[in-house]
């Protein structure tokens, strides 16, 4: 690596890292000349095919990229001081055209993606090679997780190739304002270095970058990291030395460290020396982020870090040791290091593996490597076919023939050579792959079984086998499995090996509720948990799920329940826990007191959650503590049981809502004169605005919806969305604009910002005229009259290809949609109105035309005759010059079909999507 930088002469001093010269850390883009392979899946190493198309390898040019490929390398950037890059790249197009992207994240916010883009650039056919140097500014204010590059094909006949490729952050501009003292009782020296033991030090290096950065943002002072390897100073006075350095110049000792558990460390200033040691890397990390902490540092949420406004930064004497009750916390928010940083998790799609840091089966013996010569490695199939997989299919599916020895030989070869690519991570998943159905049905593999549908003996016998070897030569690794679908089960013969964690999974249906820890419907699971624990504590892992999967923006009260669960599992010996994903309402409170929890599961929550109003809310705290009561209290005084998977619907109630919206007009005053304070008190009232429209707007089945109440909630959520930058709002990536038109039959373009658009202009300027006097001329003329297509109907809920909208029960709040017909005079004679469709019978329908019903039918009466279509006639009079709008309702009770939905769906509490429906493809409209 360091002979093409040299070759290519592009670089000269890096700033201040000793370790930097002598490892390539600086470099952020791993294998940016494209020589290296992966040896699991003979892959190109760290560049991964986003899309499962195209043809990505390595030939004598570099990296050769064909058909409709995209492929890219996130980097981590998390702890990188800088704002600035310098993005070098060499590449050639020879046929079709190809775009290069580069791309900044941001944590993980309510946002479904939430990046902007530093560079696209399209390039055509030439016969030169591009040679591009830009130097990409990251604005100041944005805190930035990861920066993607990515090359994507234009077309399919393209045919490109990139020989070399690298990303170096630039030295930070700001000047040192404040300098940085190391203070005793009695004396205090100027700060001079950050010291790691080695550039090897991988852990080291990492958690110096993360303190370098904060103290960088709090003081303007970049304090150099430098090697104890390298530069040993004649008096450590005024040094900070982590980790390794630490115990390495017995500054810390083994015995000071002895009564610190995993994931612990230990912080200790003393003769004007600052040591932090963690028991193990992520412990490192923590220490870090708990010292500065203790020094005024406030990590608020993912976006928000508030540093101490001081004129020197007096690193006082302390001396403090912490052992968490969870060392391996993962899911989300990880700025603060409450949850581990990236790194520490093995990823095999960092390297540029196809799968996450789950399901990593596919990984260990890759399908595309290997299958063409053994596929006797891979799972034999129902249908006495072994697994076959789509070329570029996600490696998530590939489930392996477990029994054959040579596949277990294999996964234990490449879980060492795994390692070796990570060597910074420390936990690895050996996790079984997804969809339990194409599991191996061989002789060997059932014999591993000890009763038919519990596979867990055969899962957790095949991970102790893999990990024997690779735990032997890396003993302060941890390797995990799941226990799911059908590896849920208790295992008979085989016990977990001591490096082995299985995660257990509360999911439906065992565990419907994610409300309430200890409700009725988890009983099930909670007596299946209990069992586990009773037998393997101390190896639990659990995976969570805090947050509705379905919609971004919809309220999903799991507080307590987490809060609740996380002691239960603690108290029985559970010492990991991965959530899935974070609720975005109260997200920062959620974090930050989950987060305390996860070290001391005791500690006063009622308290905890005082205290971070007090810090994120000043004087609109008490309004927001008193909302956040009234909230909760509906799950429990209304039993609401809600479920990560599902749309949860029913929070709002009027008196709920009538009550919440006047504690946040107190809030809102208590914070006016603070714009900061406002935002977040406003970022909260979003979610209580979301739920209202989506439950009560003109597509509902709400008798008495008062549209000018409708039309100004709708001003407020859209001018609050619009500083949150919101796009997305549900986990179909549904856009924004798209939820625009089925709550409130605003028509956008789905193009650029929406917020510009002049339709949401003349709703911030006058709501309920906005709303009644919106224009959506979609019909088209045809014989004798008009069509109105499926697309000129809003409301319901339109077909992934926009070719039908679907209009369902009451109850799932997509009941009504409704298209307007622009006439130039009024049709003399009676018109006839044609339905066009599909139905599922049970559902109660009527048909209006500007308010006046035309057609009504009750469940078990058929609507549409054959072939699918029903024709009814429109009075005389009805129709008008101008505006006419033609609804269909869905008016099927729940209570009509008794017992239907139970059936169809063991979610019992769930309605059910599948009955009592009507899809429209278009209607007609003749004489
Ligand atoms: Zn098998
Ligand atoms: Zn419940």
């Amino acid at each position: 690596m360091r002979k093409i930088f040299l070759l290519l002469g592009l670089f000269s001093a890096i700033f201040n890292s000793a370790c930097s010269t002598e490892s390539s850390r600086e470099e952020l883009i791993r294998n940016g000349d494209f020589s290296k392979i992966i040896p699991l899946t003979d892959t190109l190493l760290g560049w991964s095919m986003d899309k499962g198309i195209g043809n990505v390898s390595k030939s004598e040019e570099g990296m050769r990229m064909q058909k409709e490929f995209r492929v890219l390398q996130r980097m981590d950037v998390a702890h990188e001081v800088s704002e600035r890059y310098l993005l070098n790249a060499r590449f050639k197009v020879e046929s079709g055209s190809m775009t290069l992207f580069i791309q900044a994240f941001l944590p993980e916010t309510v946002k479904r993606e939430s990046y902007w883009t530093l560079l696209s650039k399209s390039f055509g056919p030439s016969k030169e090679w591009n040679n591009i140097s830009i130097e990409l500014q990251i604005p100041p204010e944005k805190i930035l997780d990861l920066i993607q590059v990515a090359f994507s094909s234009d077309s399919p006949d393209t045919l490109a190739y990139a020989s070399y490729i690298s990303l170096r952050p630039l030295p930070p501009s700001k000047t040192a304002q404040n300098k940085i003292f190391i203070s005793s009782a009695d004396r205090r020296v100027e700060c001079k270095s950050i010291y790691v033991s080695s550039p090897q030090d991988d852990y080291g290096n990492i958690a110096a970058k993360f303190l370098q950065k904060h103290l960088y943002n709090m003081t303007g002072e970049l304090l150099p990291v430098s090697c104890l390897s390298e530069k040993q100073p004649e008096n450590f006075e005024g040094s900070i030395l982590i980790g390794k350095a630490a115990i390495d110049s017995n500054k810390i000792s083994n015995e000071e460290l002895k009564d610190v558990g995993p994931g612990g460390f230990f912080v200790k200033n003393k003769d004007l020396v600052l040591s932090i040691a963690g028991k193990d890397a992520p412990g490192l990390v923590s220490g870090i982020s708990a010292f500065l902490k203790s020094i005024g540092v406030k990590f608020l949420s993912s976006k928000e870090i508030e540093y101490p406004k001081i004129e020197t930064l007096p690193l006082a004497s302390v001396a403090f040791k912490r052992t968490p009750a969870f060392a391996f916390r993962s899911g989300g928010g990880n700025l603060n290091s409450d949850f581990l940083i990236n790194s520490f998790i093995a990823s095999p799609r960092k390297i540029g593996g196809r799968s996450g840091t789950i399901h990593t089966n596919g990984f260990l013996v890759n399908f595309d490597k290997y299958h063409k010569e053994h596929p006797e490695y891979f799972a034999l199939q129902k249908d006495g076919n072994r697994l076959s997989h789509k070329p570029g299919d996600s490696d998530d599916f590939v489930h392996l023939c477990m029994s054959n020895p040579k596949v277990q030989a294999l996964a234990s070869e490449n879980l060492i050579k795994w390692i070796e690519l990570e060597p910074q991570a420390k936990y690895f998943s050996i996790g079984q792959g997804d969809g339990y159905h194409y599991r191996c049905v061989c002789k060997d593999c059932k014999a591993m079984d000890v009763e038919e549908g519990n596979y867990t003996d055969r899962v957790l016998a095949f991970v102790n086998k893999v990990s024997e070897k690779a735990a032997e030569k890396y003993p302060d690794k941890i390797f995990f499995m799941f226990l799911y679908e059908g590896s849920d089960k208790m295992p008979v013969k085989v016990n977990p090996a001591p490096h082995v964690r299985m995660t257990y999974c509360p999911f439906r249906p065992k565990w419907w509720c994610h409300s309430h820890a200890f409700c009725k419907h988890n009983s099930q699971g909670m007596a299946e948990i209990s069992a586990w624990f009773k037998n393997f504590s101390g190896q639990l892992y659990v995976f969570d799920y805090p947050s509705g999967a379905q919609e971004a923006l919809s309220i999903f009260g799991s507080f307590y329940a987490m809060v609740e669960k996380i002691r239960f599992y603690s108290a029985n010996g559970v010492t990991g826990l991965t959530l899935c994903g974070t609720p975005r309402q109260f997200n920062a409170l959620f974090v930050n007191v989950i987060s305390q929890l996860l070290w001391y599961p005791g500690i006063d929550v009622e308290q905890a959650i005082d205290n971070f109003m007090r810090e994120y809310y000043g004087p609109a705290a008490p309004f927001m503590r008193e909302y956040f009561d009234l909230l909760y209290k509906q799950f429990d005084e209304r039993q609401i049981h809600q479920n990560c998977e599902i749309f949860n619907y029913g929070v709002i109630s009027d008196d709920f809502k009538n009550k919440a919206y006047r504690v946040f007009a107190a809030a809102e005053n208590a914070s006016k004169d603070n714009p900061k304070l406002l935002r977040r008190v406003k970022g909260e009232k979003l979610f209580l605005l979301y739920n209202d429209l989506n439950e009560n707007n003109p597509f509902t089945n709400v008798n008495d919806l008062n549209l000018k109440d409708f039309a100004n909630n709708l001003r407020e959520f859209a001018q609050i969305a619009a500083e949150e930058e919101i796009f997305y709002v549900d986990k179909n990536h549904q856009n924004i604009t798209e939820w625009f038109w089925r709550k409130a039959g605003l028509k956008l373009n789905a193009k650029g910002k929406w917020y510009d658009e002049p339709a949401i202009k003349e709703l911030i300027a006058n709501p309920l005229a906005a709303l009644k006097e919106k224009k959506n001329i979609l019909q088209k003329k045809i014989k004798n009259g008009w069509e109105l297509p499926a697309s000129a109907f809003s409301g319901g809920e339109p077909a992934r290809n926009g070719s039908y909208i679907v209009i369902r029960r009451p109850a799932l709040l997509k009941s009504i949609v409704s298209a307007d017909l622009f006439l130039d005079e009024a049709p003399s004679n009676e018109m006839e109105l044609t339905v066009t469709g599909q139905e599922e019978r049970n559902c109660g329908i009527e048909v209006f035309v500007n308010g006046k019903s035309v057609y009504q039918k009750s469940p078990q009466v058929k609507f549409y005759e054959h072939p699918g279509t029903r024709k009814i006639a429109i009075p005389k009079n009805i129709l008008k010059k101008g505006k006419n709008t033609f609804s269909i309702k869905n008016i099927t009770s729940e209570l009509s079909v008794p017992d239907r939905g139970k059936a169809l769906d063991s979610c019992e509490y769930q309605p059910n999507p599948y009955w009592g429906w009507l899809i429209v493809d278009n209607i007609k409209i003749t004489e």
